[in-house]
């Protein structure tokens, strides 16, 4: 799918270059997400409409009508978190505040991580960039990615400070991280987790508080996202600073048996 053609594209570059690419262009961000090299690339919702000139008009009357699930609306006051967030697959990501992001502090190390590091913060801040589109289709697709994986990281961090956890807060008890499938569990909410602090190691699974073990999300579009835009740490302390959210744990185990007998373990 696109998302993995995208990703193998920045494991490539990754691979291949330093850090910081090669200086090129990126235009005002929203603008530039409604250029076709966007839409092909990252949003399956979007991918099949034609390759050119698509005007932002356009572009949006078909959003309302796509995206249905997706709630707000795609005008001009939208920011790019906000827009990202509200993406079919995104639901797992809270909104970091601005504020957060505009301190380096927080961004501490970040930028040797990241490809692009500039232009895709640039992106993520909505900060109109004057150098226009002298980005070729595939850097765009690559600062998208880089923004995509900038944005991921900044959230790990994020999820861990009060501010952040409460807004995890928020999405927890709306169920956005879905319900643990186990029977005995009887639709105990769950929180995301990583399996892997390192990007591009595992995609985010489901913790489960009651019976404390991880699954797969049910949407196979919050399936794809890394693990490690969550992190291995984050329901665990989100538990302990929440502490009356965290459950009874159940003893109750699903018993096997043939004809009405419990199966003799040998
Ligand atoms: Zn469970």
């Amino acid at each position: 799918m696109d998302r993995k053609r995208i990703n193998d594209a920045l494991d490539r570059h990754l691979e291949k270059s330093s850090p910081s690419g090669p200086r090129g262009l990126v235009g005002k961000g929203k603008d530039r997400l409604t250029a076709p090299s966007a839409s092909s690339g990252k949003h399956p919702d979007r991918r099949d409409q034609p390759s050119a000139s698509i005007s932002k008009n356009e572009e949006e009357s078909e959003t309302d009508s796509e995206e249905s699930d997706v709630s707000g609306s795609d005008g001009e006051d939208t920011s790019w978190i906000s827009w990202f967030c509200n993406l079919r697959g995104n639901e797992f990501f809270c909104e970091v505040d601005e504020e957060y992001i505009q301190d380096d502090f927080n961004l501490c190390g970040l930028s040797s991580q990241v490809p692009y590091y500039d232009y895709a913060l640039d992106l993520i801040l909505d900060v109109e960039s004057s150098h226009g589109d002298m980005f070729t289709e595939e850097q765009n697709e690559l600062v998208e990615s880089a923004a995509e994986m900038l944005y991921g990281l900044i959230h790990v961090r994020y999820i861990l400070t009060s501010k952040g956890m409460a807004a995890m807060l928020d999405k927890y008890k709306s169920y956005d991280f879905g319900r643990c499938p186990r029977v005995y569990c009887s639709g105990q909410p769950c929180l995301p987790v990583g399996q892997n602090d390192i990007p591009r190691s595992s995609t985010v699974k489901i913790y489960c508080p009651k019976c404390e073990d991880i699954y797969y999300p049910r949407s196979k579009y919050a399936g794809n996202l890394d693990g490690a835009y969550f992190g291995t740490t984050f329901p665990h302390l989100f538990l302990m600073t929440y502490g009356h959210l965290k459950p009874q744990k159940v003893s109750q185990r699903y018993v096997p048996r043939v004809f009405g007998f419990k199966i003799h373990k040998p």
